[in-house]
């Protein structure tokens, strides 16, 4: 019996087979000269058409499916990386996988040189495109068949290896690496497949059809559990399935605290496909839609397309609530085609800066969104990454300048569209008081303002260890663009990951905040936790939070206080 602990993604207790796959022949290239590079050449340009096929013959399940299979077709058909392999044959006398092996590192050395998370992502799909390049020049099949319900245990898993198995057949997902924020995590949500990722060395420990135990919540993996342990897990499979069943039945039921004070929950997405969910899951309104997504598949392309996507989102979601569109927050970590790579991009090109200087994209995106408040008052806008006042008057004037243009050419609009911005920098948070009289509602982005707040960079894992929602110094701006919302009459409201996670509810309530928005399986869970508290409670709990002086005592109070209620 072997345990592991890892890094929880979607949550689930599962108990079965294991099917272990490991890509050691694929990742171990030998590096060796060839004699006859006219022949090599043949059989990497044979790889590259018949692995354009297998991908052109996958059928995507979803909006991530697509994307991932997008860039893979991209990659094998990008004219640089192609000659560069060509190269390394023709003229270096590589062998066809040495070749291919030496230009996918050179990319993607080039790549993780950019430093940001969205780069690293896209290092992993390249990496993806190169092994299923190597697995056709070695004849093998880079289809992974599971015939039977398994726990896929592997190495790592690429997303196209995902998208190709039979979903019906993966009850879990346990791999030696990857972190929250990699595309099969991604995936792992979106299709709700209990995971456990950075599990190290499980996969080489593990047999094929061994008895595998997991509890993706707790990030725990057994091998050949004993019957101990396996009565355990079984245990523990039975409480989270009668959970999960509640958390699902209750999606009904308001978020409502036991002394009657009444919270709106939310949803975030990225793309239409994420309504069903949101509506499922009891959401009061979708409080954060990143529109930059749409953006990031077809930069620069159908508009239509878009405003059409907008318009659909609108309807189907007005009879529960608000759809509030988030204006493109493009650049930082999810730069798109085009954009120059810069030397800090975090704090550089982007959101309403990148919009204001493309004006040409940022107004087809405002009519696209005006367009979409015609069809249903439930339309918001909203502004990302303001950082004062000026900023965020430019933008509205500019907007306005766009209605005048929507006014002349006839089309309609929603002439009392509510308008928001995005408290993300510190700047907009210490002058929430003052933005607060140019919008109607604002929404707090926690997971850039700690970023901001704390200078810690919210993608880099060797100084994750700063990254503490519960410092002070956030705390206090939570609090303060709180008071300043209430004391000018807008709403406010959270959508950054803090707002999902249930454990913080009870200080979010407390702090004044009757509005979060968060993914839809948070919903389930911070409506239940909602349901227990007591608002007075809460509210003097966070009073007393607010007088500690570091972000220890905050998470030990915070700790004892969930342990209490
Ligand atoms: C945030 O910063 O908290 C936010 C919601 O925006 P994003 O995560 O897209 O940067
Ligand atoms: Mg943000």
């Amino acid at each position: 019996m072997i345990e592991r602990r890892g890094i929880g993604i979607f949550p689930g207790v599962v108990i079965g087979h294991a099917a272990v796959f490991r890509h050691t022949i694929l990742d171990n290239v030998e590096h060796a000269l060839t004699d006859d590079p006219e022949a090599e050449l043949a059989v990497f340009e044979n790889a590259v058409e018949s692995v354009m096929q297998e991908i052109r013959a996958i059928k995507p399940r979803s909006k991530e499916e697509k994307d991932i299979l997008g860039v893979y077709e991209s990659m094998l058909s990008d004219p640089d990386y192609l000659a560069l392999i060509k190269e390394n044959i023709g003229a270096r006398r590589y062998t066809a996988s040495w070749a291919v092996e030496a230009a996918t590192e050179k990319y993607s050395s080039a790549l993780a040189a950019l430093g940001d998370a969205y780069f690293k992502e896209r290092i992993a799909d390249i990496k993806d495109a190169e092994s299923r390049l190597l697995g056709a020049i070695a004849g093998i099949s880079s289809e992974i068949i599971v015939d039977k319900p398994s726990i896929i245990v592997a190495d790592y898993l690429t997303p196209s290896e995902l998208i190709q198995m039979n979903r019906a057949n993966i009850l879990a997902l346990l791999l030696d690496t990857g972190g929250p924020t990699s595309h099969v995590a991604i995936l792992s949500h979106s299709e709700e497949i209990p995971a456990i990722l950075g599990l190290g060395d499980f996969s080489r420990n593990t047999e094929d059809d061994s008895i595998v135990a997991m509890d993706a919540r707790e990030g725990v993996a057994v091998i050949c559990p004993d019957e101990k342990v396996l009565r355990s897990f079984r245990a523990k499979k039975g409480i989270a399935l009668r959970n999960e069943k509640e958390l699902r039945e209750n999606a009904v039921l308001p978020a409502e605290t036991l002394d009657g004070h009444r919270i709106h929950l939310m949803c975030n997405i990225e793309g239409l496909e994420g309504i069903d969910g949101a509506i499922s899951a009891g959401a009061e309104g979708i409080g954060l839609f990143r529109t930059e997504f749409l953006a990031l598949q077809d930069f620069g392309g159908d508009e239509e397309k878009k405003a059409g996507i907008y318009e659909e989102a609108a309807r189907k979601m007005s009879p529960f609530g608000p759809v509030t569109f988030r204006t493109y927050d493009l650049g930082g970590d999810k730069a798109a085609d085009g954009m120059a790579a810069e030397e800090n991009p975090i704090l550089g090109w982007r959101a309403v800066r990148f919009c204001m200087e493309r004006k040409d994209i940022f107004r087809k995106q405002l009519i696209s969104i005006l367009r979409a408040s015609a069809l249903s008052p439930s339309v918001r806008i909203m502004f990302p990454m303001i950082s004062g006042s000026e900023e965020l008057k430019d933008v509205l004037s500019f907007l306005e300048e766009v209605k005048d243009e929507c006014r002349k050419k006839g089309i309609a609009f929603d002439e009392n569209m509510k308008i928001g911005t995005m408290i993300e920098t510190p700047s907009a948070a210490i002058t929430a008081d003052v933005l607060a009289d140019y919008v109607d509602f604002m929404s707090i982005g926690t997971n850039d303002l700690i970023q901001y707040t704390i200078a810690v960079d919210r993608g880099n894992e060797r100084i994750a260890y700063l990254y503490r929602p519960l410092h002070p110094a956030v705390i206090r701006l939570l609090k303060y663009v709180a008071d300043s919302a209430k004391k000018k009459g807008v709403t406010v409201s959270i959508c950054g990951e803090m707002a999902g996670q249930a454990e913080y509810a009870p200080l979010l309530v407390g702090l004044g905040f009757d509005e979060l928005s968060m993914t839809a399986h948070s919903i389930l869970e911070v409506r239940k936790r909602i349901r227990t508290l007591d608002w007075e409670s809460c509210v003097d709990f966070a009073d007393n939070v607010l007088s500690l002086r570091d972000a220890s005592s905050i998470e030990h109070a915070l700790k004892e206080y969930n342990g209490k209620t």
